[in-house]
């Protein structure tokens, strides 16, 4: 243990700590190191800290979305720790707020319900951290953090530079972003994230499940904190708890499809959402839920029996696990509708 290190302040530094204790779906090996970073002087000196020893880094928030390979990791995981909301403006149609990384995802939203902004309401109770929140452009019931997006102020560890991106600059895409697909994956630290939120309610017709909830309650208030509160009802009665319950949420993406191949998908029997830019979106969930496997046992893992594409780890203690309870749906969903499954959580690999 090395304690704390000291460049401009005390950073604390663990060694070979188990990636499992650090992730929501509690598989992994150790880490070689783990740093804390609590502000900007801190992510400096992380990544000299590894550069001192040729370590190679990983960044880390709540671990929601992240998966730890049984070898574990062989070089210093840098978890965000570095919280804070502060409003850049407020008016009466606006509010624009700038979030350290490491600030729980889920009291942005509150704090945004709290004063009656609408644009991330329905993004309630999403696990994590607001850093990661641009990584894979995270969204749930109708909305998406791509929708509110101004900037993010960033670390480069290309040129070792704080530089700000504009959201034009970050591509962002269903759970397809500059920051985990091509040459710039994993190439910027998000010390924060800058949103623009707008007093307004969200309107109807809402996405399925929440539009059901709120037709059975009869609710016609649409403000942010009603829908807050429908989608936390909505979520904690089929979503694991990450507190208590192992899981990486969605465990498989939704499949898109291009619009030639729309009616051969069709005509398999699967239900294909044409999306404004022509192409199809086929419902993960459903394709596993068809297959038979919702509330199956596989490996140690249990697909759960509310929502289809939730793996939960009941007592797998192997990635090696994991990896068969995968291949087995995957094979079982190409073999009816002739679809691949992709992964939707990370992994840490071994070495970089
Ligand atoms: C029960 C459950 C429900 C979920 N529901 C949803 C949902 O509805 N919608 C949804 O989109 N997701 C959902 N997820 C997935 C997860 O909550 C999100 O992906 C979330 O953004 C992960 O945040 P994190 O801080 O835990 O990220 P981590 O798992 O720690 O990291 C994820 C990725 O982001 C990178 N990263 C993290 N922080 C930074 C940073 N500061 N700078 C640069 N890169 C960084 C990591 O290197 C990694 O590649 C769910 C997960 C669980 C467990």
């Amino acid at each position: 243990m090395l304690g704390s290190l000291c460049y401009n302040r005390c950073m604390l530094i663990r060694e070979n700590v188990p990636i499992a204790a650090l992730t929501t779906m509690r598989l992994g090996g150790p880490a070689k190191f783990v740093l804390e970073i609590r502000n900007n002087d801190d992510v400096v000196a992380a990544y000299d800290f590894a550069k001192e020893r040729n370590l190679s880094t990983w960044v880390m928030g709540g671990g929601a979305n992240t998966i730890g390979l049984d070898a574990g990791f062989e070089g210093a995981i840098l978890l965000n720790r570095a919280n804070g909301i502060e409003v850049i403006s407020e008016n009466d149609t606006e509010l624009i707020v700038k979030c350290q990384g490491g600030e729980i995802w889920d009291n942005v939203v509150r704090f945004a319900c709290e004063r009656g902004y609408s644009g991330i309401e329905a993004m309630s109770l999403i696990p994590g951290t607001t850093g990661a929140a641009p990584v894979q452009n995270i969204g749930a019931y109708g909305q998406e953090v791509s929708q509110v997006i101004v900037n993010v102020d960033a670390y480069d560890t290309k040129t070792r530079q704080f530089v700000m991106l504009e959201k034009s600059e970050m591509d962002l895409g269903y759970r397809h972003t500059r920051f985990n697909v091509g040459a710039d994956k994993d190439r910027f630290f998000i010390t924060a994230v800058t949103l623009r939120l707008k007093k307004a309610h969200m309107q109807p017709p809402f996405y399925t499940s929440l539009q059901a909830y709120l037709d059975e309650q009869e609710i016609k208030d649409y403000s942010p904190m009603t829908i807050r509160t429908a989608v936390c009802a909505i979520r904690e009665s089929k979503l694991p708890d990450p507190e208590k319950v192992a899981s990486a949420g969605s465990f498989f993406k939704n499949v898109y499809v291009e619009k030639d191949e729309i009616a051969e998908v069709e005509a398999k029997g699967v239900p294909v959402r044409r999306e404004a830019n022509g192409r199809g979106k086929v419902n993960a969930g459903w394709m596993v839920e068809q297959c038979g496997l919702k509330g199956k046992e596989l490996y140690g893992f249990r697909v759960n029996d509310k929502a289809a594409l939730v793996l939960i780890n009941e007592k797998a203690k192997s990635y090696a696990d994991l990896a068969k309870a995968r291949a087995e749906i995957v094979e079982k969903v190409k073999n009816k509708f002739g679809l691949t499954l992709e992964q939707e959580p990370v992994e840490i690999p071994v070495k970089e």
